[in-house]
């Protein structure tokens, strides 16, 4: 069998040598600077030394670093995105991001960076286009991001409120869903979101353990939030529990910064066996700027959090399948961020790739795809 280089290949240089990611296969492989020579040059013309280096060689193909010489990798992503388009061709995925402002100040965040913010205006054109939307699919499925979501609670209210209307008479079907930090999140909130806006899913994110949290999950004036979040997850999962809303997803994001085994577990032992029913824990190292990215070298063995997490009781989300996309971003077919400013990004990622604005409906439907 005659093999070639991947053309989804990226290199990046690492204090032990390189690590090599795949971003079609999503592998990774860590080389040490040792043997960083002889994997390039068997990445460069593996069918010249496949004798010599045999071992090295299946390593690569079985991650796909090489693959057969006839195979069309761009063939199988443009197949792979048509079958997703396909599948989800009556219905539309949109994060809505009214607001880059947050009552927190965490220090790898990009929020400051774009200051715009949803109007009245701004509010009655994104309503129009994604009634529209609803109309024409069927399908809605809206995730309110930022920023923190939950400083625009009155946005929140209309859009939920609009669209669960129009699903109700016209037999269509819109799913929301939030990304908040949680402080915001107290008892009222949580049941107007839960019951009333018929909110689905809800994601809440703690920094580590409770000292990291605090040291990093700060508002500007550097006080506490772990308790605060905390309590206000534990109002919402009494509130889930009470109403018997089986239906309802909490999503808990752990982000690691080079956390101990041992201090997730502390973390872990705040919650008690009946609100472990209620969510799924996930867990993430944090990567944004160059300073964390450097801060938070270490954690890449993500599958001990996840099996410490199942180990005690808990419900892991330990595989998001995005398919062919890379990452958790969005950027799939049929999928669509829509800012404060209305400009549509195909990924949440893409801050300097505006590809459309909401303010032309017809342009931003196109750009879903
Ligand atoms: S809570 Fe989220 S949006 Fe707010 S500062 Fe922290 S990372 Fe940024």
């Amino acid at each position: 069998m005659l093999l070639k280089p991947s053309r989804y290949i990226v290199t990046v240089p690492t204090e032990q040598g390189v690590t090599l990611c795949n971003t079609l296969t999503k592998s990774i492989i860590e080389v040490t600077s040792s043997s960083a020579n002889t994997v390039f040059a068997v990445l460069k013309s593996p069918n010249e030394r496949a004798e010599n280096f045999c071992e090295t060689i299946e390593i690569l193909r079985r991650t796909g670093f090489l693959v057969e010489t006839g195979y069309d990798e761009l063939a199988w992503l443009e197949s792979q995105y048509r079958r997703q388009e396909e599948a989800t061709s009556n219905a539309l995925f949109v994060t809505l991001i009214p607001t880059m402002k947050c009552n927190l100040a965490c220090g790898y965040c990009s929020q400051e960076f774009m200051p715009f913010e949803i109007t009245e205006d701004g509010t009655n054109v994104l309503l129009k286009f994604l009634i529209s939307e609803l109309r024409n699919k069927g399908r809605l499925y809206l995730t309110f991001f930022g920023g923190e979501p939950l400083i625009r609670p009155a946005f929140v209210n209309r859009v939920c409120t609009e669209l669960n209307n129009l699903a109700d008479a016209e037999s269509k079907k819109v799913e929301f869903m939030m990304v908040t930090n949680g402080v915001l999140l107290d008892e009222k909130v949580s049941r107007n979101l839960l019951l009333s806006n018929r909110v689905k899913v809800i994601q809440v994110t703690f920094d580590g353990n409770q000292k990291s949290h605090d040291s990093r999950r700060i508002p500007k004036d550097g006080s506490a939030t772990f308790s605060r979040i905390l309590g206000n997850v534990k109002l919402m999962l009494a509130v889930i529990a009470e109403k018997k809303l089986d239906s309802v997803r909490v999503m808990i994001r752990v982000n690691l910064f080079n956390e101990t085994l041992s201090e997730i577990d502390a973390l872990l032992d705040y919650f008690t066996e009946s609100e472990k029913r209620h969510f799924r824990i996930y867990f993430r190292p944090v990567f944004n700027t160059d300073h964390w990215k450097k801060e938070n070298a270490d954690n890449s063995r993500l599958t001990e959090y996840f099996a410490l997490a199942e180990a005690k009781g808990f419900q892991v989300s330990r595989n998001m399948n995005y398919g062919y996309q890379y990452c958790e971003g969005g950027g799939g077919a049929n999928w669509l961020n829509i800012m404060g400013n209305l400009d549509v990004w195909k990924c949440s990622n893409g801050n300097s790739e505006s590809v459309a604005s909401a303010s032309t409906c017809q342009c931003a439907s196109e750009a879903a795809h």
